[in-house]
């Protein structure tokens, strides 16, 4: 599969397990096998491992190792964050409403609406704009005495761009009402320093920052009132409990230390990467248009969509021809219905139907965007000229 054949564009879906991230994990799968609650030699240098990691994202981060909370995905991370704070303060009496935005990932906006609809929330959707951006002050506009909790993610996962969090962090701390962020797509570009950020809670995903699946991480402020989601033993200075998954832990944590550490240079040879990409696209292509900000966005996505194609053939032909590419949120590929973030951008539903995500990486070389650019024209054409309803109109 890693064959230099074949050319990976779709890194926003899932990352290769870094190397280095492998060999670092690899003592904790057969030799050092303990459970790290136990009380012996075996279980003590799990523990060790778990603290060490424990203490590298909290560096990163810019928190203490109490506040960070290992997890099984940024899925779970999310849910705890929103749940977690949801519940508690409900319990506690402090409101009911919730407020987001209309283009976070499902595991953001279905937490919430399951929270609406089965636990007597509310919510308030504060919109975007033609980029994907949200105001800072249309959230506070939107704020309640009732808030309890307010959730804008760092950087979206398929048109890329990166919202003010900071801004919308400041007026959250103002009032006192629990911010939370999914950056799960940011974690490898945006710096995470939690109190420039002035997020509560912040959710990493290991398999997008080139660590395995299976593995994530959630900051939570001291003091943030939060019901653990899962009942169990008093893991994770009890948040989350479940044996720790030591190599995953061990291993997501050198994953974050080596993307943070190469981000600025990373940063800007993926950036140059992407603008070749988009340059050449809008140029070679008639009736494209990128999605998302054209600056405010993540360095490695360049999104589009095309007039008088669906995404579907276009992907097939491009992974005929050995490129690897998404339509939109790798979770909701396959559905036939438009993304929703394309929607809450005012894209025409049809329009929507034709996006194409393609997002650079580590090992990406600009071979691979040449080739991107030689292919992908010729693919829009034949799938264009399969569509009657595009004929028609030209
Ligand atoms: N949040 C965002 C922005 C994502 O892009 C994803 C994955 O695509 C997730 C959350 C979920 O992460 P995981 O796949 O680790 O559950």
């Amino acid at each position: 599969m890693s064959e230099k054949s074949t050319i990976y564009l779709d890194h926003a879906a899932s990352t290769p397990t870094d190397p280095q991230v492998v060999e670092v994990m690899l003592p904790y799968f057969s030799d050092i096998y303990g459970n790290a609650s136990g009380m012996h030699k075996q279980a003590r240098a799990s523990a060790r491992a778990i603290d060490e990691a424990r203490r590298t994202v909290a560096d990163i981060l810019g928190c203490t190792p109490k506040e960070i909370v290992f997890t099984a995905c940024g899925s779970e991370s999310d849910n705890l964050a929103i749940r977690g704070v949801a519940w508690a303060q409900q319990q506690a009496g402090k409101g009911n409403h919730l407020i987001t935005t209309p283009i976070e990932h499902h595991a953001v906006e279905h937490t919430i609406d399951q929270l609406c609809d089965k636990f007597g929330f509310e919510q308030s959707v504060v919109p975007v704009d033609r980029y994907g951006l949200v105001n800072p002050d249309d959230v506070a506009a939107a704020i309640r005495p009732e808030t309890v909790l307010i959730s804008v993610m760092c950087a979206n996962n398929e048109v890329g761009s990166i919202q003010p969090v900071a801004d919308i962090g400041a007026l959250a701390r103002a009032r006192g009402i629990p911010f939370h962020t999914d950056a799960v797509q940011a974690a490898a570009y945006e710096p995470l320093d939690v109190d420039a950020l002035n997020v509560d809670l912040l959710a990493i995903s290991g398999h997008k920052i080139y660590a395995p699946k299976g593995i994530g991480i959630l900051y939570v402020r001291r003091k943030t009132p939060l019901l653990p989601v899962l009942t169990g033993g008093s893991h994770e200075n009890n948040r989350r409990p479940g044996t720790e998954n030591v190599p995953y832990i061990v291993g997501i944590a050198k994953a974050l230390e080596l993307v943070q550490s190469r981000r600025h240079a990373e940063n800007e040879r993926q950036a140059a990467l992407r603008d070749r990409l988009i340059a050449g696209v809008l140029d070679r292509i008639p009736g494209s248009q990128l999605t998302g900000h054209p600056t405010r966005r993540l360095p490695n996505n360049a999104s589009f969509v095309f007039e008088g194609c669906e995404a579907n053939p276009i992907l097939m032909h491009l992974d005929m021809a050995g490129i690897q590419a998404a339509s939109g949120s790798a979770c909701t590929s396959g559905m036939p219905e438009p993304s929703h973030v394309l929607t809450a951008m005012g894209l025409p539903h049809q329009l929507a139907l034709s996006a194409l995500r393609l997002t650079v990486g580590k090992q990406t070389t600009d071979a691979d965007i040449d080739r991107v650019l030689e292919l992908l024209p010729g693919i829009i054409e034949k799938v264009r000229a399969l569509t009657p309803t595009y004929q028609a109109t030209v």
